[in-house]
């Protein structure tokens, strides 16, 4: 059974060097705050390729809260985000007392930005865009729309670390940026993580801050802080797969390459790429109309699928209170019934990646 992902595999590719690391910061006595935070930190910035600033916290939700928070978005909000996105996002936003304004997505799964305009009310205060499954969003029109409407940018990147789109990174466009370094995710931990990206040193100071009981040094508390914090360990393997991010991406690259000329199927509508973007695949998303039909075929064949998301957040129990109903964002909504994952994963080997073209090329009814 070929899976949908092997974490094992992403290990296994610099396995020394990963047990070389962990061992050394459990021996160095120092777990919290310390030495491997503050370099994964610089050198996470560094590798986005522009003059920004890191903050690492413990997860992408709470990069999300804690993002929003110190850029001010509170009680009553709103922030406009695509309607298809992962409900986090939304999460981290009703979590601040604000609330998610969906806009329908475009034929790359990202927001709409056509129809963004719509949707700004006197109480929008952002744009949040979700660079879904590793797609850079087309950020031209956005960028424009938030100049002139003075709205503030915000960027999910829990999908799209070091994706570009005319040759900047995703998280650079945006005043504040969000990551997140959850196992699955591209930059991915043994563990949870996430990160705040931003140009304004000041913001992310203050994320430092907030994150570490509001504490500016030692026992002097400046905020009603959090505990929000990214622990040695972790950010120690993550500069350990940082320093072979080239190896990991290229894999995925080869993946999807192979996928994209080699599938060749009228039931199976492959990843389109906005012109002047470079995606990190992480998903490889096809769309399908006979969904159920597809993955059973392609278990027969010994090859799992995924689906991200069979439904859109807002008509999930948790997010039934905002009153939105199934009909109110009809590409989002035919996304979720349509789309599937093929396996992605750091490493496949060629007889794997033949095997699930065949399994997708041999589909018919
Ligand atoms: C994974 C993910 C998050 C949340 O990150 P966690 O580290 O799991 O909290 C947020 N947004 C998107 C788009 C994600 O994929």
């Amino acid at each position: 059974m070929i899976p949908i992902n092997d974490l094992s595999r992403s290990y296994k590719l610099f396995e020394d060097e990963y047990d070389q690391k962990a061992l050394s910061v459990l021996k160095s006595g120092w777990y919290i705050l310390g030495n491997e935070v503050a370099e994964f930190e610089k050198e996470f910035a560094a590798a986005l390729g522009e003059d920004a600033y890191a903050a690492s916290v413990d997860n992408g939700l709470n990069a999300i809260r804690l993002g929003l928070y110190a850029s001010g978005i509170g009680q009553g909000d709103e922030v406009i985000v695509q309607a298809n996105g992962y409900i986090a996002t939304m999460l981290g936003i009703i979590q601040n007392g604000a609330v998610p304004v969906f806009v329908d997505s475009d034929k790359y799964h990202n927001i709409d930005a056509d129809r963004i305009e719509e949707k700004i009310s006197s109480k929008t205060k952002a744009v949040l865009v979700t660079h879904l499954y590793g797609m850079p969003t087309k950020m031209d029109r956005i960028l424009s729309l938030c100049e002139k409407h003075n709205l503030m940018l915000f960027e999910d990147c829990a999908q799209s670390h070091f994706a570009t789109y005319n040759n900047r990174a995703t998280g650079l466009f945006g005043k504040v940026s969000f990551f997140s370094f959850y196992p699955t995710k591209n930059l991915g931990a043994f563990g949870d993580g996430g990160a705040v990206v931003s140009k304004d040193k000041g913001i992310i100071d203050r994320i430092k801050i907030l994150r570490n009981y509001g504490s500016e040094g030692r026992y002097h508390n400046v905020e009603v802080g959090f505990n929000s914090r990214l622990d040695e360990i972790q950010a120690g393997l993550l500069r350990v797969k940082l320093l072979h991010w080239k190896t990991y991406l290229d894999n995925r690259m080869h993946i999807a390459s192979r996928y994209r000329n080699e599938i060749h199927s009228s039931r199976v509508r492959l990843p389109e790429i906005p012109e002047g973007a470079n995606p990190i695949w992480h998903q490889f998303v096809v769309n399908v109309e006979e969904r159920d039909e597809f993955r059973k075929h392609m278990l027969d064949h010994g090859i799992k699928t995924d689906v991200l998301y069979p439904m859109p957040s807002y008509l999930q129990p948790a997010l039934k209170f905002l009153g939105i109903e199934r009909g109110a964002n009809p590409n989002a909504e035919h996304d979720c019934d349509t789309v599937v994952s093929l396996p992605m994963m750091d490493y496949m080997s060629e007889e794997e990646i033949s095997n699930i073209i065949y399994g997708v090329n041999t589909f018919y009814l």
